[in-house]
């Protein structure tokens, strides 16, 4: 038994790895939840087995808890095991609890880093996270968390010395990270874009500034991310994807 935490990538199928589709092919079965693209799915074996572990009855995500029993009993019946997620399995994608938790039942495990969305996704919209002369840093941040003042583990004061910041799952959280971030000084006007469902048919992008991007992005489907930094000007040279 060996259970691969594979990283699927963003969306698009092509940007799958070429190890991620081998093990895909070869597994007894596939545990996944919210993937952008469930077209990678048909790329498994007749016979293998599927196993979704994303929102329980379509309400509630299923505790961390019993995604693990979940792998763990799967390993005992089975060879190859892949435990298959978005972007990359490290990035905000709770693969290391994955993986110290099989580690502490004895069961062997290989980790296959995919491609995150956090970079990619703005590729796709044409915008480097980096560019010479712009940007020399980015950061990716969970938007996820609560961010009332006390409870916030983000430190948004150092927030100021990074060029880019990409925000994860913060969508529903997006007109506090916007005021967040024009309270530690970022002008209103700062470039801002909203990307969803990227590298897919259905990629959208919103490009704004601080101040208005709420507004803007208004009804945009989620999976989406967010991007503040100058680099969003370089989307007009650098847009590509239709
Ligand atoms: N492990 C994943 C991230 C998991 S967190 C990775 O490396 O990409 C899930 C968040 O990722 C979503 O809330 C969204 O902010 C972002 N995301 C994932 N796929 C996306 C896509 N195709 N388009 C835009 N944002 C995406």
């Amino acid at each position: 038994m060996l259970v691969y935490l594979t990283g699927a990538g963003p969306g698009d199928i092509d940007l799958l790895t070429i190890k991620a589709l081998k093990v895909i092919k070869e597994a007894d079965v596939i545990i996944y939840d919210r993937l952008a693209n469930l077209d990678i799915l048909k790329e498994a074996k007749n016979g293998c087995h599927f196993v979704y572990v994303g929102k329980e009855n379509g309400h509630h995500i299923m505790p961390q808890e019993k995604i693990n029993e979940t792998i763990y009993q799967n390993s005992l019946k089975n060879n190859t095991i892949v435990r298959l997620k978005g972007g990359d399995p490290f990035v905000f994608g709770r693969g290391g609890e994955e993986g110290s938790y099989l580690k502490s039942m004895g069961v062997k495990f290989e980790i296959i880093p995919g491609i995150t969305s956090a970079i990619s996704v703005p590729a796709y919209a044409g915008i480097p996270v980096t560019h010479r002369g712009v940007s020399v840093s980015f950061r990716v941040i969970t938007g996820h968390e609560s961010l009332s003042k006390n409870s916030s583990q983000i430190d948004w004061g150092s927030l100021k010395n990074d060029d880019t910041l990409v925000f994860l799952m913060g969508l529903h959280n997006l007109s506090k990270i916007s005021t967040k971030l024009i309270e530690i000084g970022k002008p209103k006007d700062f470039p801002c874009a909203v990307i969803s469902r990227g590298t897919t048919k259905e990629q959208k992008t919103v490009v704004g500034t601080l101040g208005n991007i709420l507004q803007l992005s208004r009804d945009i489907p989620t999976p989406a991310l967010i991007i503040v930094g100058r680099v969003v000007e370089l989307r007009e040279q650098l847009h590509w994807f239709k």
